[in-house]
Order: structure tokens, then sequence, then C-alpha cells
């Protein structure tokens, strides 16, 4: 790339920074730019640059749901978390900048006696993150409380679509695959403080009770195949506790896969693989990964 045109940009920009340290995985080599732009025109410049350089670029939040390759990223990684992380409301409507973390953004809820997304508590992440994932827990999904979502094209076009115009799904949304998300429109109902609170209490319980959050991972790796959950399939395989270099599918939750010290990202791609052959010969399921990869499919230096 010349450097020279990132003489544009406002933001920080890192070069070579590990993802380990952005990712809850702790795994993941480094990306060639590291960037945290300042404001919206600084993603467009961005943008534009990665056009004129065909550099790829990529959205990062907490990292909450990522498996970064070992040998990083050849390109650009966005970082939203400073720029675009405001909270402003108006009654029970909200309007949430993409950085903003999903633990922020209840724990404004509660203050202000909102309520709708309680279920959510625990989630790990940031909300823009959470969009495309369309991020839930315990029959509740994010998008049971957006009104509509800001986003940024490749090409520098800025749109609002609402609610009636995406769809979606488990895990996934409709909305274009390559664009960085802004904002977020939501509306809540007014709740009681202390009730909010208590079911929070409540939904932390149940998490710490099933799953081993005292080990890194990405939480739930499979998506749950229709009509079974992946944890019951991944046991019954007998894979729970299969461990490889330090990745392990924890005995806790069997749709965790836990760092266990210093697991490389190839250690977390053969404990999926191999869980996927066994899952598939025992049940004939073959399950799709939840999480979404990064650096796996480029050439090894930049
Ligand atoms: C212990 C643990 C428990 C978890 N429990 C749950 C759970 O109960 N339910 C659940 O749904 N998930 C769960 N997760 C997974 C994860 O926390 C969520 O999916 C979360 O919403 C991911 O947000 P993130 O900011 O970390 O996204 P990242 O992992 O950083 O990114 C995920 C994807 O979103 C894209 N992305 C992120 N921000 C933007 C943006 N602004 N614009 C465009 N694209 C963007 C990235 O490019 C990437 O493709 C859990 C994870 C852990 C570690």
């Amino acid at each position: 790339m010349n450097e020279m045109m990132l003489k544009s940009v406002k933001g920080k920009i890192l070069f070579k920074e590990m993802l380990s340290g952005h990712t809850s995985y702790r795994i993941g080599g480094p990306a060639d730019y590291y960037i945290t732009p300042k404001d919206v025109e600084d993603i467009r410049t961005i943008l534009e640059i990665a056009e004129k350089q065909q550099l790829p670029w990529f959205v990062i939040g907490e990292g909450s749901n990522l498996l970064v390759s070992d040998t990083g990223f050849r390109g650009i990684v966005l970082d939203l978390s400073k720029a675009f992380n405001q909270i402003d409301s108006r009654g029970t409507e909200m309007t949430v900048g993409a950085g903003v973390l999903l633990w922020d953004l209840l724990r404004y809820c509660t203050e202000f006696g909102l309520t709708g997304l309680e279920q959510l508590t625990g989630i790990p992440g940031q909300i823009g993150g959470g969009v495309v994932l369309n991020a839930g827990a315990f029959d509740e999904e994010i998008f049971s409380t957006i009104q509509s979502v800001k986003f940024i094209s490749p090409t520098g076009i800025i749109e609002t679509r609402d609610r009636e115009d995406i769809h979606p799904g488990y895990r996934k949304t409709d909305l274009p695959k390559n664009i960085v998300i802004l904002e977020i429109e939501l509306a809540l109902r007014n709740g009681n403080p202390a009730e909010i609170q208590m079911i929070q209490k409540e939904i932390l319980k149940k998490r710490r009770d099933k799953q081993p959050l005292s080990l890194p991972s990405a939480g739930s790796v499979f998506k749950r195949p229709s009509g079974d959950y992946a944890g019951r399939l991944i046991e019954e395989a007998g894979c729970k506790g299969l461990r490889i270099g330090d990745a392990m599918v924890s005995r806790k939750h069997a749709n965790f896969i836990v760092n266990v010290h210093l697991a490389s990202a190839l250690d977390v791609m053969r404990v999926i693989n191999e869980v996927k052959e066994r899952v598939l010969a025992k049940s004939g399921v073959m399950l799709e990964p939840e999480i979404h990869f990064l650096g796996f499919d480029q050439p090894e230096k930049g």
C-alpha cells in the first residue's frame, strides 16, 4: 500500500497490530493496518483508499464471535469503538452508535428504566456486531427492538434501512455483506429499573451456571440445527473434552470450544473440523459454524 495515502486519515493507525489483543479467543495474527476512524468522513476516506489500492477491509467489533487466523489479515481492520460510542435517548427511543458495547447499552437501559433487551444480558460484543449476528438468547433477539440501521457502503453512500426492509434470521440478516454499520435506532418500553436489574441478575447466573466463562472462547461455535441443539449432538458424538493443542471442546458446554492456554487458530480449526466429522458420522447432521472467520483464505505474507 502507498502509505502516503494514509496521511489523510484522522484516526489512529496501527501497523502489524496483533489481533489476538482484539478477540475474545485471544487468538489471531497481525493486521497490516488497524485503524480507529475518527468520524464517518474518515471511514469514507479509508474505504476509498482500500478501493484504490485493492486492499481487503474488515470491521471488527469486540471480536467475540470471531476466529482470526494465526497469520492475521492482509488488509485494513476498522475499529469503531472510539468514535461511534454514543447513546442518545428520547423517551423510549434510542440512537446507539455501532461501537457501543451491548453491556453498556444494558446498563443504560437499567438506569433509565427501559425494558426489552434484558434477555441479552451477558452477551459480549458491540451493538454493530450484534446486528450483523442478530445476537440473541433465551428466545429474544436484538432485532425485536430495532427500528432502523444506518450504514455506509464501500462507495461511501450512507443509507438508513427500516426494520420492515430487513429480514433477520437466526444469527444472520439480509443486510448487504460489505457495509460498515454506523448507528442503530431502537424502540424499547418503559419498565421498572429494579425489575430490569433482577432479570439481568437471573440471566447472568444462568450463564455462569451453563457456560465456561473462565476460559477464552467465542461463545457457541455452531448454529442450532433445526429441531435440535448443537451442544447435544456434540456431546452425543463423544466430543466433550476433545482437545487438539490448547483448543478443547468445553466439558461444561459442548458447543463452546475454549482456549485452554495458548491455543492457535489452527488448533481451534482442527477441533471444529473434528467435531463436524464426528457429529456427521454419529447423527448425520452437518453442523454449520456460527462464528465468523478472518484471514484464512489469504496468502501468508503481506
Ligand atoms: C462467552 C460468550 C458468550 C456468548 N453468548 C452469546 C449469546 O448468548 N448469543 C449470541 O447471539 N452471541 C453470543 N456470543 C457471541 C458474540 O458475543 C455475539 O455474536 C456478538 O454480537 C458479536 O459482537 P462483536 O462486536 O464481538 O462482533 P465481532 O465478533 O467483532 O464481529 C462479528 C461479525 O460482525 C461484523 N461486524 C461487527 N461490527 C460491525 C459493524 N459496525 N459493521 C459491520 N460489520 C460489523 C464483523 O465484521 C464480523 O463479521 C457469545 C460470545 C462469548 C465469548
